[in-house]
């Protein structure tokens, strides 16, 4: 019995291995999938894909990102009941097209807020396109109801371990920045079960929104977002497209300043527990460092208004 499972905007087509409480979103899963392998043969077959029912949704642009090039009506969404400080990375396991005729359709009981395109040889758009189908103030219902309520859900067309291609991962990177900076969420990722409880935000995969015995989705016996996504490398698409890259040079003593809502943690590693999530403009002191883990270089740093010291990633401190 998973409990963040039940209520509206639960349904969830990875889900056909689940528990019988959920019978209605198994159903909506078989059928899922059973549409993906259409869409995929249908593909390798040259048979093509008609657009369907989205067309007529298509209307002028409501999109919230530069980065989305395209308003397209989702049918499934709920009203929010928590603040959004989480992105959600998933992997269809369907062509384009049919991804996005059952993200916007009101019988399949999903949703997403973006769909991004990743292959040149499916139907529909060019690799890199973004379409928005729901607006960021409304859940949509890509996970759990717990991440759904928190979260922003970011859906990448991929099947049958074609892959994800450089096109898909940048225009997806542009728009995390986008997603990130509109809601202060933290540019920190994630691999663990337990992040969404314990950390202040950031960017995890579909498989790791925390929901106990729900915790472990498949698409086709893979695991939403991976094996294919290299969370890793778009880690890095994200941040290199934000500026980072260090090179700050800080010395012990220098008056820095946060440049996002930047978490502080209890040691110079993801790994550490965060202290606090100080906001954007929060003054301390370097006092140690620069240490560097994880892909980043830390500074240890006294923050003199919470009476704290921690550890901060360099990229996102500036000299105040
Ligand atoms: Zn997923």
């Amino acid at each position: 019995m998973c409990l963040d499972c039940n209520g509206h905007g639960t349904g969830e087509r990875h889900s056909e291995r689940n528990g019988d409480s959920r019978s209605t979103a198994e159903s909506d899963g078989t059928n899922w999938k059973r549409r993906s392998l259409l869409q995929a043969t249908g593909v390798a077959a040259g048979t093509g894909v008609l657009l369907g029912s989205q067309s007529d949704r298509v209307s002028a642009s409501h999109t919230e990102c530069d980065s989305a090039d395209r308003w397209v009506e989702a049918a499934n969404h709920s009203a929010r009941d928590h603040g959004i400080d989480w992105i959600v990375i998933h992997v269809t396991a369907g062509a384009y097209q049919g991804a996005l005729n059952t993200l916007t359709s009101s019988d399949s009981g999903v949703s997403s807020h973006y769909l991004v395109k990743n292959y040149s040889w499916t139907d529909g758009p060019e690799p890199g396109h973004v379409d928005q189908l729901v607006h960021h103030d409304r859940a949509a219902w890509h996970a759990r109801y717990i991440a759904n309520h928190r979260s922003i859900g970011i859906e990448h067309e991929w099947f049958d371990d074609n892959g994800i291609t450089d096109a898909c991962y940048e225009a997806s990177a542009e728009l995390v920045r986008c997603i990130a900076d509109m809601h202060d969420i933290p540019l920190e990722f994630y691999t663990s079960n337990t992040c969404i409880q314990n950390e202040p935000g950031g960017i995890i995969g579909h498989t790791h929104v925390p929901d106990g015995d729900c915790s472990s989705f498949h698409h086709g016996g893979r695991t939403c977002p991976y094996p294919d996504w290299d969370m890793d490398h778009f880690a890095d698409l994200v941040r290199d497209g934000d500026g980072g890259g260090g090179g700050n040079g800080f010395e012990d003593g220098d008056t820095v300043e946060t440049t996002v809502d930047l978490n502080g943690r209890e040691g110079p590693g993801l790994h550490y527990d965060v202290v606090r999530t100080y906001p954007t403009g929060t003054t301390g002191e370097i006092m140690n460092g620069p240490e560097t883990s994880d892909g980043y270089t830390w500074w240890g740093i006294h923050f003199p208004s919470y009476n704290e010291w921690v550890w901060c990633v360099e990229q996102y401190l500036t000299h105040a």
